[in-house]
């Protein structure tokens, strides 16, 4: 029990050690739920998810090799590429997104890093979309120091750009670019001002160490990203990992509950992979402190759980959706109202309880 106290009650940390990720992972399966449950309630309120929906808008063609991904235009699996999405378009989209109840709006682009012709535009996106009083998350690849600091001018909320496993397993997995370009990138997120979204991915064939490798990265960051994504695979026919063995559902909710117990505070997202996962495990993966998810119709390029399904499975659990988790400093801004027509699964977070 005195472990379980101590993970309860803990400070954040930034220097765990791989053998102590490990002891929390192996933990009694109950023990370990009890203890990020606990650590969950005291950071966050209990039933609440954040919900984001996910635009990409340029698909196809990038010169990485990421070998998970459909839009790596080193693989042949089908997916038509596309020229980068015009303003009006992704600012149709953040409309709809917004009016199915999505609080964040986050645009994907299948780049090695932004060129300079096509920057500005990903700003004049990300002016519009702040606008209509959504937060922005872009992806965009690597980024250097003055793209994120034009980026934080143009009023972004967060950058997403995963680390996607282990130091050791990297090199596995991606040969154009290194564990450390990443690092830098987040670097230069941060210097900027920006929220971090940084996760990864499991179920790519790696260990579990590898998959604690990954967690101890991201906990032990000078900062702990605002959100951290959890990604389950998705095999994509004509990508090297189509025919990866499936990872156990139980080490998929150890990954989220350990997570969760390192990184206090920041949002645990279930991404990629959750159309896979039964309503059963979605569950289990929110008692072990998952706060966030992505919904909407498409995940980039692969499905995603309709809108209408999350919200049935959110009502059946008793969770709300986060209208807006907006920064105190933002409060007086862009304060919600919550309309009587609003739905009743809406919960107003703008509103000092
Ligand atoms: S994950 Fe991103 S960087 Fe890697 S191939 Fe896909 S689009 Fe390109």
């Amino acid at each position: 029990m005195a472990l379980l106290d101590t993970l309860i009650t803990a400070k954040t940390r930034h220097d765990w050690t791989l053998a102590e990720v490990e002891q929390i992972f192996s933990l009694p399966f109950n023990d370990l739920l009890f203890a990020a449950m606990n650590v969950h309630r005291r950071h966050f309120p209990a039933n609440q998810v954040q919900t984001s929906t996910l635009l990409s808008i340029k698909t196809g063609a990038c010169p990485e090799d990421c070998a998970y991904c459909p839009q790596s235009g080193h693989y042949n699996t089908g997916l038509s590429k596309e020229q980068l999405l015009a303003l009006e378009e992704v600012i149709a989209n953040a409309q709809k997104a917004k009016d199915a109840g999505a609080t964040r709006f986050c645009m994907g682009a299948a780049w090695r890093s932004p060129r300079d012709k096509d920057l500005p535009v990903v700003l004049a996106m990300v002016r519009a979309v702040k606008d209509l009083g959504m937060e922005t998350c872009v992806t965009l690849g690597m980024l250097n120091k003055d793209q994120a600091l034009a980026l934080k001018e143009a009023g972004l909320d967060y950058y997403n750009h995963n680390l996607d496993t282990s130091p050791e397993y990297y090199g596995q997995i991606i040969t154009t670019r290194t564990y450390d370009d990443r690092l830098n990138t987040l670097q230069h997120v941060r210097d900027a001002g920006i929220n971090v979204c940084a996760g990864g991915i499991v179920g790519m064939g790696e260990t579990r160490n590898d998959r604690l490798g990954l967690l101890q990265q991201l906990a032990n960051l000078p900062e702990h990203p605002q959100s951290v994504p959890i990604n389950m695979l998705v095999a994509v026919k004509g990508t090297p990992l189509e025919n990866t063995d499936k990872l156990d559902w139980l080490e998929f909710v150890r990954t989220i509950a350990t997570a969760r117990i390192m990184m206090p505070e920041s949002y645990v997202r279930l991404s990629a992979g959750r159309e896979e996962m039964s309503e059963e495990m979605q569950a289990l993966c929110f008692s072990a402190g998952a706060n966030s998810i992505f919904y909407g119709e498409k995940l980039l390029t692969t499905g995603n759980p309709d809108v209408e399904r999350d919200m049935a499975l959110f009502a059946k659990l008793g969770i709300q959706p986060e209208r807006r988790d907006i920064h105190e400093s933002e409060l007086e801004d862009v304060r919600v109202p919550v309309t009587a027509e609003a739905s009743p699964l809406y919960y107003d977070a703008t509103a000092r309880h």
